[in-house]
């Protein structure tokens, strides 16, 4: 049976997706809550467009619970997971997707507040949540076990020299993670892969002080074009999935080729 076959008909159990109210992550609840999964929609400061996801999942049958905490601070991260606890039931998938960029410059304009926020979301963040789903989910703990799913960049391997080298790095310091903790939860139940994505058509690159980032560069990549949020969550989806059930430690380059 394909994973497309059991849509709708299965309980998969409960999925936090940090960042989950637009772009990428909402791409990954959508599919997620398709394929059967209770989706914890996480989200920092836009509410509004977190609460007409979790309505649009649920008039579909689905369900879903729209919390904000920026998955930077511990004490944000801990009452997010209870709430998962309370709400939704056993935890059994993790994705690690919130992620912010700043505007574009050179290394030798980067400041120590903007590296430390940078930093702070897209590597902090991705360490304490996991925290929580290790907690939960390993047999170490008496958890059934599970799966973790990182959102790197392309960046991790290509540097964005010019553009924001920070992001790229934190990406970096998030594949590390991907491969150290991947090993050291192997024996515990859990899987931890990562997805690498290229240019995808989010309003990420309005940070970045471009919001056409895509059109201008997609096209000069192997396949000729930018990515769409739904592509990212189908390489997410599967990882998470039995399909993959024999694949952790795992990179996901989806990036057209780039
Ligand atoms: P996006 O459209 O800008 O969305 C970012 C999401 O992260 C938003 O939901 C935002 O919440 C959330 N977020 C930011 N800071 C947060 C915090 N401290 N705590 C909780 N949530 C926070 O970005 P995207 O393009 O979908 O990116 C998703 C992931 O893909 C990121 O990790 C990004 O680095 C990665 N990625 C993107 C691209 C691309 O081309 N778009 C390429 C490679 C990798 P609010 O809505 O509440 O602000």
């Amino acid at each position: 049976m394909s994973s497309d076959d059991s849509e709708g008909t299965r309980d998969l159990g409960a999925m936090v997706i940090t960042g989950a109210g637009r772009g990428i992550g909402a791409a990954t609840a959508r599919l997620a809550a398709r394929r059967g999964y209770a989706v914890c929609l996480n989200y920092r400061s836009d509410e509004g467009s977190a609460l007409a996801l979790a309505r649009e999942i649920e008039a579909v049958g689905g369900r879903a619970l729209p919390v904000r905490a920026d998955v930077a601070v511990e004490s944000e991260v801990e009452a997010m997971f209870a709430a998962v606890d309370r709400e939704l039931g056993p935890l059994t998938a993790l994705v690690n997707n919130a992620g912010v960029l700043e505007k574009q410059c050179r290394v030798d304009g980067i400041t120590a507040d903007r590296l430390q926020r940078v930093l702070a979301v897209n590597v902090t963040g991705p360490f304490l949540c996991s925290r929580q789903a290790v907690l939960r989910m390993s047999t170490r703990y008496g958890g059934q076990g599970g799966a973790i799913v990182n959102v790197s960049s392309a960046a991790a391997r290509l540097g964005s020299p010019g553009e924001y080298v920070d992001y790229a790095a934190s990406k970096g310091a998030l594949d590390t993670m991907t491969t150290g903790l991947a090993l050291e939860v192997a024996a515990e139940g859990i899987r931890v892969n990562c997805v690498r994505p290229g240019f995808i058509y989010t309003e990420m690159h309005a940070s970045g002080g471009e919001p056409d980032r895509v059109d201008r560069v997609g096209p000069g990549t192997p396949m000729g074009r930018g990515g769409q949020p739904g592509e990212i969550a189908e390489a997410v989806l599967w990882l998470l999935s039995d399909s993959a059930s024999y694949v952790t430690g795992a990179f996901v380059d989806a990036a057209g080729g780039r």
